[in-house]
């Protein structure tokens, strides 16, 4: 091989990339990272996910009655708006006639999270799907010597979050669990995506510009997910677990991510810099 596996791994993503659109998927299986309706299996919108704060399953009081569950003692309700078309007829002074207008009015309802309600089965897929699934030696060996030499990053692997994420505030790294996923090889690509966001931090790489008040979908935030992800395809590569599936959901991510910085091929490259940096860091190889 002439050139570098980082080089390698990024061109391969662009080549991937340009074999035209690929879906991403959720690679693990279980929990839900936003908040949908209990009967309707439909996900809120984005301004109800704000307004309930927490992702899962959530069903108005008159449901839980008709369903033959209730609602846990203490138990609070949250809210969440709706538009209602308001039909109305306007006098319009020009044109002699009624011109029929549409407006909307906001409404609001209450609804309960599932986990406070009793007697109502979640139809959330069982969270525990591959309980034999085996840790791969060569990467918990990253993880766990990237976790020893960064004495304040936590490391948590949670069955009920539904989601990986990096928290930048508590240093903390959260991903489902290994038995959630289908091959083992997603799950360590989705640890090395939170982990190369860790890298993030003043005293690791320092890509920590504006991040707190980066939102989802802004052009840094986007940038970020660019270096996570290609972070993550560079040391699964490297340690040589990299799995097919995997990458292609790795391009698949980048691809989505470059759509939202207008396809600029040049933020790959910017990206690509910055990601390299970062999964030497994890490796401990500069
Ligand atoms: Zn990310």
């Amino acid at each position: 091989m002439s050139h570098n596996v980082y080089q390698m791994v990024t061109d391969r993503i662009i080549e991937q990339m340009q074999q035209g659109i690929i879906p991403w998927h959720q690679p693990w299986a279980g929990g839900s990272a936003m908040a949908i309706s209990y009967t309707t299996r439909k996900a809120y919108s984005v301004l109800n996910q704000f307004l309930l704060g927490r992702p899962g399953e959530w069903i108005t009081w008159n449901q839980i009655q008709a369903l033959g569950g209730h609602v846990r003692k203490g138990a609070k309700s949250r809210f969440c708006v709706y538009y209602k078309p308001l039909e109305e007829e306007v006098a319009d002074a020009e044109a002699d006639e009624a011109e029929r207008k549409f407006r909307f009015i906001l409404r609001w309802y209450n609804v309960f999270h599932l986990d406070d309600t009793e007697g109502l089965e979640s139809k959330l897929e069982a969270v525990s799907q591959n309980p034999g699934l085996k840790p791969i030696e060569a990467a918990e060996n990253v993880i766990s010597s990237y976790l020893s030499r960064e004495q304040t990053l936590r490391f948590i692997c949670d069955r009920e979050s539904g989601s990986a994420f990096y928290s930048p505030s508590q240093d903390m790294v959260v991903v489902p669990m290994l038995s959630q996923y289908q091959i083992p090889e997603e799950y360590y690509s989705t640890a090395f995506h939170e982990f190369t966001h860790s890298t993030m931090h003043e005293a690791r790489c320092n890509r920590k510009t504006d991040s707190h008040i980066t939102r989802f979908g802004d052009k840094d935030y986007s940038r970020e997910e660019l270096v996570a992800e290609i972070g993550s395809a560079m040391i699964c590569n490297r340690i040589g677990i990299e799995s097919e599936k995997a990458f292609r959901n790795s391009a698949a991510y980048i691809q989505s991510w470059l759509k939202a910085l207008k396809n600029d091929n040049r933020m790959i490259v910017w990206a690509a810099a910055k990601a390299e940096e970062a999964a030497k860091f994890i490796l401990a190889e500069r």
